[in-house]
């Protein structure tokens, strides 16, 4: 799952297909172009959740129900994320337009 972080209002947001989506304070848009490409601009970083760690901690949140402390949830529904640039070789799928 591919989101962008604008480094500006420090919001977060899910790319939707097809038509731009802006932050909040309208610095950073982005947009999935087909399944896998992406266009973005503005002072955003590329933040990606495997998609496995989620539907594991997911997965692992049915489990534990809503009754365990929260170092329970810290321990077993982690997610793995990273931050990537927005275009080149680490990050192949997408590209930064020019406004
Ligand atoms: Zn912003």
């Amino acid at each position: 799952m591919k989101l962008l972080f604008c480094t500006k209002c420090h919001d977060v947001f899910k790319l939707p297909m097809k038509e731009f989506k802006t932050c909040e304070c309208g610095a950073c848009k982005g947009r999935y172009t087909d399944n896998i490409k992406s266009e973005v601009s503005g002072p955003c970083l590329s933040l990606a959740i495997g998609n496995g760690s989620l539907v594991n901690a997911m997965r692992r949140l049915v489990i534990l129900g809503n009754k365990e402390d929260r170092h329970k949830y810290i321990e077993e529904c982690r997610l793995v994320a990273w931050v990537r640039p927005n275009e080149g070789p680490g990050n192949p799928h997408s590209k930064v337009i020019k406004e």
